[in-house]
């Protein structure tokens, strides 16, 4: 599901570019030349900067390939050996003065050298950390990983694995059973949460040192995006969902309640199943699989990919799709080169989830085949990690859809009918979950690095209940929340999931009225839809990063990134 980035590198490591890129079109932005001294300095800088860059970032793309399809050491060695040499490139005080002149100078205009200007000023300003404090960073967040990978939790004494955990948590009926579990899950939180916290404050320190109230704000500022803009964004989304949400978990309340046979009232955090009340617990019986189980869904995807014109054969041909010892068991999508070479890695069986799979990467895959390569090599890109997210999102949740699973399965009118109740249901309560954990997310991470002073603990549950009104458990409060893997490994990330989710709904929603010119989404498949790929090779594929991304979305969509067609698809 993930695509692999080096956080905040320019050249990321992962997406990239095309073979059937368009043919001689002009540019997006009105290319001239270099027309003053200024402008025609950064040029060259560019130019020695992609010479550079470009065979080490294909270097580190084909390693990072190789480890995942082996997973020897020496390829995961050879990985970070590379990943740093990168990292060095990015970190060169000298070249970020460079930039830094002339981005103050205001000399430069010429659009798609002022973009790459722009571009590669935040790839170095998020690297200009002192190699000291660099290390220090890295090594403390290397060994809360390997802490956190190596640590069992224990129930009555007796160590439990993360699978015991999961299964008491999805079947038992005993209550004090179920708070063991729930609390072992979330033992990790205060083994490392001294380490984080120590962490959170190296991150602030280097953050302050280049001129950051934190280092939320700097993470966030060169990823290009506002944090008063994401505010705006999660405070209309919390409004929007709110009702909603406290009428879907009244609901989940009774049905789990009566499960347990106790009162909705007494229900507490251990009773929903996922250790973070993430995701929907599965009580509506839905078993898609059933469905899948005799189709190929190398097939299935290759097919609807090619009917709506966006031929893939390529790319499968160049990917890895099936379980092997030692591979990476996940998913994900990499463009080697920018210059056509993308392979998606998968481990795919017939069922639904790893249709979901395949229409996922795939929607990645397309999006870096379709960049336009004659555009600069430095804008051959997503516009943002959640954009790539958003388009691989709204193929993905395909595999659910009633209309699809017809048209491409052929199933018949009542087996229709009968998913279309039940998965409906199902995607509105686990978009609503998951909208409001983001949230907690959100906000927490906020508070995290403006005072990790403050009492965290206690802070923690005054975000859960206020946003995925659950009771915070009696007794005084400990630092499960800390068990939370991306707080350390992926910091001030969280929220592009749930940007990702806003975008796929609002792609959804345009292209219904828009393109496809239909008033409602009732029994739209997208199967066979060519406009839909012309549409987003015009005004997504195309155009890569040569807009900021709120400029390309205002482009494709009229508007700017909102919560309101997630709602009006999700909120009924
Ligand atoms: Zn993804």
């Amino acid at each position: 599901m993930r695509q692999l980035t080096v956080a905040a590198l320019l050249v990321s490591l992962s997406i990239c570019l095309c073979q059937c890129g368009p043919g001689a079109k002009p540019s997006l932005l009105a290319r001239g030349h270099a027309t003053n001294q200024k402008e025609r300095e950064l040029e060259k800088f560019i130019a020695a900067h992609v010479k550079k860059i470009k065979p080490m970032s294909k270097a580190a793309n084909l390693a990072y390939w190789r480890a995942a399809t082996s997973g020897k050491t020496e390829d995961y060695d050879k990985l970070k050996e590379l990943e740093l040499a990168i990292r060095k490139v990015y970190s060169n005080p000298k070249e970020f003065a460079e930039l830094k002149a002339w981005k103050e100078s205001a000399q430069v205009n010429e659009p798609e050298l002022k973009r790459q200007l722009d571009l590669l000023y935040n790839g170095y300003l998020a690297n200009q950390i002192a190699p000291e404090l660099l290390k220090e960073i890295v090594d403390l967040s290397t060994r809360i990983e390997q802490r956190f990978h190596t640590y069992r939790g224990t129930m009555d004494g007796t160590t439990v694995t993360l699978n015991e955990i999961t299964t008491i948590l999805t079947t038992e009926r005993n209550s004090h059973k179920r708070e063991l579990a729930w609390r072992a899950s979330k033992q990790v939180g205060n083994a490392i949460v001294g380490d984080m916290l120590k962490l959170v404050r190296l991150r602030n320190e280097a953050a302050r040192k280049l001129g950051f109230d934190n280092y939320r704000t700097l993470t966030l500022t060169t990823g290009e995006q506002d944090p008063k803009e994401l505010d705006r964004i999660f405070e209309d989304l919390y409004g929007l969902t709110n009702q909603p949400y406290a009428k879907a978990k009244a609901e989940l309340d009774g049905v789990l309640a009566a499960q347990y046979g106790i009162a909705p009232a007494d229900l507490l955090p251990w009773h929903y199943h996922d250790p973070f009340f993430q995701r929907s617990p599965l009580v509506f019986g839905l078993n898609l699989d059933l469905y899948y189980k005799n189709t190929d869904v190398r097939n299935l995807a290759e097919k609807f990919y090619a009917g709506i014109g966006l031929p893939v054969n390529d790319i499968l041909r160049r990917s890895d799709l099936y379980e092997r010892m030692g591979k990476d068991q996940h998913g994900f999508s990499t463009a080697i080169d920018r210059e056509g070479d993308v392979r998606i890695l998968v481990n795919l069986k017939n069922d639904e989830y790893w249709t979901e799979t395949i229409l996922h990467e795939l929607g990645h895959a397309v999006y870096s085949k379709y960049h336009d390569r004659k555009e600069p090599y430095l804008l051959r890109d997503a516009a943002h990690s959640f954009c790539t997210e958003a388009v691989a999102m709204f193929f993905g949740r395909l595999s659910r859809n009633a209309a699809w699973m017809k048209e491409m399965i052929g199933l018949s009118p009542d087996q229709t009918a009968e998913i279309e109740k039940v998965s409906g249901k199902y995607m509105q309560l686990q978009q609503l979950i998951f909208a409001r954990w983001a949230m907690v997310m959100y906000y927490f991470e906020k508070q995290l690095y403006t005072n990790p002073d403050q009492d965290l603990n206690s802070l923690w549950w005054d975000m859960v209940e206020k946003y995925q009104l659950l009771k915070r458990p009696p007794g005084a409060a400990d630092a499960g929340w800390a068990s939370k893997l991306h707080f350390t490994v992926a910091p001030c990330y969280y929220h592009n999931y749930m940007l990702g989710e806003l975008l796929a709904s609002q792609w959804h929603h345009y292209i219904i009225r828009n393109v496809v010119g239909l008033e409602s989404d009732r029994g739209v498949s997208y199967v066979g839809q060519k406009t839909v790929s012309k549409y987003f090779r015009e005004k997504v594929f195309v155009p890569g990063t040569v807009y900021p991304w709120n400029e390309m979305i205002k482009r494709a969509t009229g508007e700017p990134l909102t919560a309101k067609y997630f709602v009006e698809q999700f909120v009924k």
